[in-house]
């Protein structure tokens, strides 16, 4: 059978699909029971009312994220809808558990008007510790996360923005680090200006590259100035317009130091490769296909060819399976409002810093048995290393409560112990 049937009988065996409600307290006798409901819960719910915050004492909201969807942009199948799109966030509730203990009501949303999906989303805020937006599509994901950010009180992220965003910007600090060059100086190139491509671009620029050396194409080649006055590209993408001449990607690509790829596969080939500067840093991290081939860039020229790709079969998986669950449970376990600049930072330097330590035995053995030592082909760390959950979430809740955006304080030694239990 292949991986299509696999997957179906995966999903179908009973009970249907991959996730339940579990209780959490004793409901053996009639006093367990008026406890848990009437007439007892009256007494936190009296609470709660006279302090919202108690809400995160009494019930499971401190938990709980809502992965919210519309089905517009679901990966690699586009969009097909709320309903087709539940296995996915189903899926993502499966990580968010699996990685860092967090419970999810995936909430897929028939609503693809933006302010329709502002409200039904809002008036979700009690349910949830967090939302986690998934799978809508740009442009409009970009309005429907800024003004829920604006609204809510709690952490709202949209992941395949952010997730990748992060991610990579890890790898690109560690990937300047190897080769000695300084975040400011990299000219960089993206293929593609959406969803991800662009607030992976605003997060080089929080991590210290220049905007000014930024060029970014889309499907019809360089974004510039004439084609902002044209009227030919969104106002989203014109926020990297470059006065220059129109070109194609292949024009672009030459002489840049980093080629950050997250729109097709297949559209760059070895001569763009060796067009580039010394030493190239190419993330091509089109799913499920690359823009180019490891091999076809590893083998394109002779000096070091740093490659990072979203495919779990090669060195360097941009994988947001390394973000979410751990920047969520740092962001929750302070009770956070927001999951701000700071807090991403916070996220992507702590991978960074942790793929530069020995990598323990287990963790090796978990992937082969390939060594795994900081350098070109091991810029990040592996998902299955449980050395992420005991850096990153402290890390980001760390960030929050400098940045003002915790509730609650914690202190670090008692939560890195509490992470490690
Ligand atoms: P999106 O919002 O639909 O953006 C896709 C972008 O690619 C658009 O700007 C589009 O140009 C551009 N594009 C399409 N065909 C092109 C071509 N032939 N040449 C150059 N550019 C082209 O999608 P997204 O969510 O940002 O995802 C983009 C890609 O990144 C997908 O392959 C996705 O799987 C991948 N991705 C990977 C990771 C990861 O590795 N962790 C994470 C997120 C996304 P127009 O604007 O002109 O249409
Ligand atoms: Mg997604």
């Amino acid at each position: 059978m292949g991986l299509d049937d696999d997957s179906r009988e995966y999903h179908r065996r009973d009970p249907p699909g991959k996730i339940e409600i579990a209780t959490t307290k004793p409901t053996n006798t009639q006093r367990d029971l008026s406890l848990a409901y009437s007439p007892g819960v009256a007494a936190p719910c009296r609470d709660i009312d006279e302090d919202e915050d108690a809400a995160y004492e009494y019930t499971a909201k401190g938990n709980l994220v809502g992965v919210v969807s519309n089905g517009t942009a679901v990966l690699g199948l586009g969009d097909i809808g709320s309903q087709a799109s539940k296995p996915v966030m189903e899926g993502k509730g499966v990580l968010f558990k699996r990685f860092a203990d967090i419970d999810v009501f995936d909430v897929e949303l028939d609503i693809t008007d933006v302010d329709d999906f502002v409200a039904a989303t809002k008036a979700m805020e009690p349910t949830f510790g967090g939302i986690n937006l998934e799978d809508i599509k740009a442009p409009e994901c970009f309005e429907i996360e800024r003004q829920l950010r604006e609204t809510m009180d709690i952490p709202v992220f949209h992941d395949d923005q952010h997730g990748t965003a992060i991610i990579s910007g890890a790898a690109l600090l560690n990937a300047a680090d190897v080769l000695g060059k300084d975040l400011e100086d990299l000219e960089i190139v993206f293929s593609g200006a959406g969803a991800s491509a662009l607030a992976t671009a605003r997060f080089y620029v929080s991590l210290g590259a220049k905007k000014e050396n930024i060029t970014m194409c889309d499907s019809s080649g360089i974004i510039t100035e004439s084609r902002v006055s044209a009227g030919d590209v969104n106002k989203y993408k014109a926020e990297f317009a470059q006065d220059v001449e129109e070109g194609s990607l292949a024009h672009a690509m030459e002489g840049a130091d980093v080629f950050a790829g997250l729109s097709v596969g297949g559209i760059v080939s070895q001569d763009m490769v060796r067009s580039m500067a010394d030493n190239p840093i190419i993330f091509a991290m089109a799913n499920p296909d690359p823009e180019i081939t490891y091999e076809d860039a590893k083998n394109a020229r002779d000096d070091t060819v740093i490659m990072a790709t979203g495919r779990s079969d090669y060195p360097n998986q941009v994988n947001n399976v390394l973000g979410f669950p751990f920047i969520f449970r740092g962001a929750l376990d302070v009770r956070a409002t927001e999951i701000n600049e700071a807090m991403k930072r916070a996220a992507a330097e702590a991978l960074a810093e942790l793929a530069r330590q020995d990598v323990p035995d287990a963790v090796v053995k978990a992937y082969g048995d390939h060594p795994l030592q900081f350098g070109p082909d091991y810029l990040i760390p592996k998902p299955l290393d449980p050395r992420v959950l005991f850096e990153v979430a402290p890390a980001v809740a760390q960030a929050a409560m400098t940045s003002g955006a915790a509730r609650e304080r914690l202190d670090m030694n008692e939560y890195r112990e509490r992470l490690e239990a």
